[in-house]
């Protein structure tokens, strides 16, 4: 499909909603969107599944942390940085081992038991940002807390 103009909060409320049955289990999802944030020209559905494997990884995150008194929850902020728009997603899951942080982008690359998980996600996600709209992919994950930033040219 051709690029066309996207409203990025629509593109993600509507991936939202495809999550509805696997978010319903006391996942809390917090919203902090700039209400200004411009449109821009993208390929929209090739946005749309960055933020589907992005929050599929999210939900797998926050399932998987054992209790230490945290309630499941994935925080989605919005802002416009210079000539740059920002989509944040951070999740208080278990974080990205040091030892790992420099493989989970590579293809085929996975923690997930065999058959959950195909390593695919982030490649597609990086191939999209970087190569398709010209965007960087931003990895900054401390124990307890993983965040992915998106960053797309307005
Ligand atoms: P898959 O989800 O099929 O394993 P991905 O490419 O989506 O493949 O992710 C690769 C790996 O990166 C995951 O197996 C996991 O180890 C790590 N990872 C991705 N997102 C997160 C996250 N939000 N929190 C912790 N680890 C993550
Ligand atoms: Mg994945």
């Amino acid at each position: 499909a051709a690029q066309q103009q996207v409203n990025v909060h629509d593109g993600i409320e509507d991936t939202l909603r495809l999550f509805a049955f696997k978010l319903k289990y006391g996942i809390k999802v917090e919203r902090c969107y700039d209400q200004a944030l411009p449109e821009i020209t993208a390929y929209g559905s090739e946005l749309n599944q960055v933020w589907t494997n992005l929050i599929d990884n999210a939900i797998d995150a926050v399932n998987e942390k054992t209790a230490n008194g945290d309630s499941p929850r994935i925080q989605i902020r919005t802002c416009q940085k210079g000539d740059r728009l920002r989509v944040e997603l951070e999740d208080n899951g278990p974080g990205i081992p040091v030892e790992l942080k420099n493989r989970i982008l590579e293809p085929f690359f996975t923690t997930k038991p065999m058959g959950k998980g195909s390593g695919l996600g982030l490649d597609v996600v990086r191939r999209i940002v970087e190569i398709r709209h010209n965007g960087s992919l931003i990895i900054d994950s401390v124990p307890g807390k993983t965040c992915f930033v998106v960053s797309l040219p307005l």
